[in-house]
């Protein structure tokens, strides 16, 4: 606290991100950053970008990146918005459309950011509760509101929601914005951006840190309505006209359009998820169905944090949420076949020595 803050700073709850440790021998699963490195033709637009073009400002529109972006998914550049990380697409997505008179919606259990952009803009919210399986009841959500926003696939959960249920939330809220934050959704779910044509309402959020392994870039982006992208851009514009620096577009780009490379990646990652989430199952622990790189478990006779610590002396590092409901869960990033091979061996002594 310091009496020359803004008042209003005075009351924020600071998002705190998972520990970056400087140690280099660790076992990394607590942050979901990609176990694979970035597409090698990622590697060779940075170096052709790195040069004295780097004195001139980045082009202000990205329109390079939102081309890319629009015709992977077949969309106009105009329903693409481009920012520096998911999280400032996510932050200008809460600016321009949830300050309303009455409260926005989001589960009880989800990204934890959600709650902080509120307060940072004075937005009321009123959170859902999840079912008993974790999963989002889609009825919960037919009410009045000032907008809705959830994570599909969910976060921490990592359960997705099918298309046809997203769309009966968007379908019974036309004057609101539903904003559906896709950060896992290439990990084996369904992007809801073909619903994009026939719902004005509605606006996806992705990004380029989990499925593209460009954590370290800083890029995300938005598909929705023109309407909605140029709300977006006023508050771009009234913000930071350049979010993203040349490095990023090229890098975006040449990721974009490296198809092979991400469903090669995309693939192996799964498939080790899956391996993972039996070999986890075997040992006793309940393992939510997950189509993110991550998993959500919890072991009926170990305490989460416990087992969070026994890790962690051995050199492997997972994520646990302080969070009534939560509490006794550990969120595991996916991490290479050896990664996962150490993880479940360290696992098994633990529980073998408990
Ligand atoms: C990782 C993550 C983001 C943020 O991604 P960045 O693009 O790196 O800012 C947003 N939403 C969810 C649910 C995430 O897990």
């Amino acid at each position: 606290m310091n009496r020359l803050w803004s008042p209003c700073i005075r009351e924020l709850t600071p998002y705190v991100p998972g520990e970056q440790p400087s140690i280099s021998k660790l076992i990394k699963l607590n942050t979901n950053e990609n176990p694979y490195g970035p597409s090698p033709s990622v590697l060779t637009a940075l170096n052709g970008e790195v040069g004295s073009s780097l004195r001139l400002y980045p082009d202000p529109d990205a329109a390079k990146l939102k081309q890319a972006i629009a015709s992977y998914y077949h969309v106009a550049p105009s329903e693409v918005f481009v920012g520096n990380g998911s999280d400032e697409v996510l932050a200008h997505a809460f600016h321009a459309f949830f300050i309303q008179d009455q409260p926005i919606l989001f589960p009880d259990i989800t990204y934890s950011f959600y709650a902080v952009y509120c307060r940072l803009y004075g937005i009321s919210f009123t959170t859902v509760a999840l079912d008993s399986d974790m999963g989002i009841r889609v009825g919960d959500y037919q009410r009045p509101c000032g907008g809705i926003v959830f994570a599909n696939p969910n976060a921490p959960t990592g359960i997705a929601l099918p298309l046809s249920e997203i769309e009966k939330i968007v379908r019974a809220h036309p004057d609101r914005v539903v904003l559906v934050d896709e950060a896992y959704v290439d990990f084996g779910a369904q992007t809801a951006i073909p619903l994009v044509q026939k719902y004005p309402n509605l606006l996806l959020v992705q990004t380029f840190s989990k499925s593209r392994s460009l954590a370290g870039l800083r890029v995300g982006f938005a598909v929705g309505h023109a309407a909605l992208i140029e709300g977006l851009e006023r508050v771009k514009n009234s913000f930071n006209a350049y979010p993203l620096d040349r490095l990023a577009i090229a890098g975006a780009v040449a990721a974009m359009e490296d198809e092979d490379y991400f469903q090669e990646k995309r693939a192996l990652l799964m498939q080790t998820r899956d391996k993972l989430a039996r070999q986890l199952d075997a040992m006793g622990f309940q393992v939510c169905p997950s189509t993110t790189n991550f998993l959500f478990v919890r072991h009926p006779d170990y305490e989460a944090t416990s087992l969070m610590s026994a890790l962690r002396a051995r050199a492997i590092l997972v994520r646990h949420f302080r969070q009534p409901g939560i509490e006794n869960y550990l969120r595991i990033s996916i991490g290479t076949e050896a990664e996962c091979a150490s993880l479940e061996l360290a696992l098994a002594a633990i529980l073998a020595a408990a």
